[in-house]
């Protein structure tokens, strides 16, 4: 893992790039919310700077994970396309100086380090792309459930339910 580690502030100022793949199932954290631990996270990080001069890395992650429906409880296919800039601060105090000047919500300022995880940084951003409620827009097997429903000879107790519902 430690070829992964960078000083943030060098790899902004010599404007380096760098991409991998990193599996789903090597993100703890991810996996954790994720449906199983299929999948794999393409990332690129390139230094630079922004127009005042402050050090900055964008970071893109993609990639395909599997997340659970909250609605019919089954996985499903998400895919994860995001990219952050992150402006490099010294400290807590400038990084809030910064967001205060830039006054810009599409950039996140950072406290940057010299023992940057890149990884880490991949798997954040992995974990802020995915939704807090994740949900298909139409869950695929309600129609065939209710099919199987209403084939079943239904008993009184769930005929009234239905009723219920309507
Ligand atoms: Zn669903």
């Amino acid at each position: 893992m430690s070829a992964f580690v960078i000083d943030a502030f060098e790899y902004a100022r010599h404007k380096e790039r760098r991409e991998g793949d990193t599996p789903v199932a090597g993100l703890d954290r991810l996996s954790a919310e994720t449906a199983d631990r299929s999948g794999t996270l393409h990332w690129v990080l390139v230094g630079g700077a922004d127009q005042l001069g402050h050090p900055q890395l964008t970071l893109t992650v993609s990639g395909s994970t599997k997340i659970m429906c909250q609605r019919c409880l089954t996985p499903f296919d998400f895919d994860i396309d995001s990219e952050s800039v992150l402006v490099l601060a010294k400290d807590e105090e400038s990084a809030d100086a910064i967001d205060v000047l830039l006054d810009n919500d599409e950039i996140d300022v950072i406290v940057g380090t010299k023992t940057l995880n890149i990884i880490e940084l991949v798997e954040d951003e992995a974990l802020l792309a995915l939704p807090l409620s994740p949900k298909h827009p139409v869950c695929p097997d309600q129609s065939a459930l209710e099919g199987l429903k209403s084939a079943k000879k239904e008993s009184p107790f769930a005929m009234l339910k239905n009723l219920k519902q309507q």
